[in-house]
Formats: structure tokens, sequence, C-alpha cells
């Protein structure tokens, strides 16, 4: 179940939850289960299978061939992948985009927050860290994009997606490239 989840796009922590792709999900409240999945939020439930046919929107048959065939499994004599119902599947992007957006946005505030004071200058006569001046430039913008994706109306949130997608996907790359170096230093520091 949870290679699945995982193989069309579900972030599962530690304690297999998941930001729910069936509502509008903040905190993780789908539980992957060894062999189904079940939302507190919503209800959703199923197995495997039931979870790719809601996720792209097939019959319970059509989602089994459709996971045999991305996952290289011919169980079905080589009947090839399922026309997935686009609209489905362009609804299912989006939700999927505004769980990691969320999170993308409310990570990259909190560093901004937190530049803006290790990184203050000690006194004027120095030059201002790099640091300390992209949390000065940044943090409105950001702070504004927090509240939308956090309070803004559904509409307020497919413009962001048609229009920021791009912008949020590099600090999101940046953010993994910071923790990256910050597990480096926490290893060397052992
Ligand atoms: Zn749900």
């Amino acid at each position: 179940m949870s290679d699945v989840a995982r193989f069309y796009g579900l972030q599962i922590n530690r304690s297999g939850m998941a930001c729910c792709p069936f509502h509008n999900d903040r905190d993780p409240s789908l539980k992957v289960y060894d062999d189904h999945f079940y939302c507190f939020g919503c209800g959703a439930t199923g197995d495997h299978a039931g979870f790719v046919a809601k996720l792209f929107g097939l019959s319970q048959i059509e989602a089994a061939k459709k996971i045999c065939a991305d996952f290289g499994i011919y169980l079905f004599d080589r009947q090839f992948a399922v026309a997935v119902d686009p609209k489905v599947k362009a609804e299912c992007d989006y939700r999927m985009w505004l769980h990691k957006a969320s999170k993308t946005i409310s990570e990259y505030l909190t560093k901004l927050v937190n530049w803006g004071k290790v990184y203050a200058p000690k006194n004027f006569n120095v030059q201002p860290h790099p640091l300390f001046v992209e949390s000065l430039t940044k943090r409105d913008h950001i702070e504004y994009l927090a509240n939308i994706l956090t309070y803004g109306s559904d509409n307020e949130k497919r413009q962001l997606y048609s229009s920021c997608r791009e912008d949020i996907m590099k600090i999101r790359e940046r953010l993994d490239k910071f923790s990256a170096a910050e597990r480096t230093v926490k290893r060397k520091a052992i």
C-alpha cells in the first residue's frame, strides 16, 4: 500500500500519515496501513487499487491494471495503461501541489524570520549578511503567500498554482539543499 501511495506522489511521514489528496487536508490525516488506507478527515478508505481508482477517477479493475502497468507487472497479458480522466488527474495534481506549497512556504517563512534575528548586523559598519538581506526583502511577499495558502479562497489558491508554481518549486529545492547541508553538519558534529 505504501509503495503504491508513494509512487503516486503521497508524502508519508514516519508515523505512516500523509496529507489526504481527497479533501483539502492541511495536516496529515490519512493513515497508510499495510493493506489499506483510511483518512480520519474525510473517511476515504480502500486498498491500493481503491486508492489509485479514487486518485485517477478509474474503476477498481482499471486501477489494478494501471498499477500493474506502472510497476511493470504483467498480470493482464500486457494490456497497457488505461486512460486517466484528465480532469480528475489535474485536480489531484493541484491538491498535491497545494500540500507541498503550503509546507514549503511555511518552512521558508520560518527560515526568513530566523535569519532576520540570527544574521542581524551587530553594527552599521559591516556589510549585512546576505541571508539577513534576503529576510528583509522577501519576508513580506512570503507572508502574503503563506496567508493565501492558509486562509485564501480556492480561487486565490488556484491563481497561485498557475502563477507561482515555478517560484515555489525553486524555494523547495533550495530548502532541500539547506536541510541536506544541515544534516552534513550534524553528522560531522557527531
Ligand atoms: Zn481525506
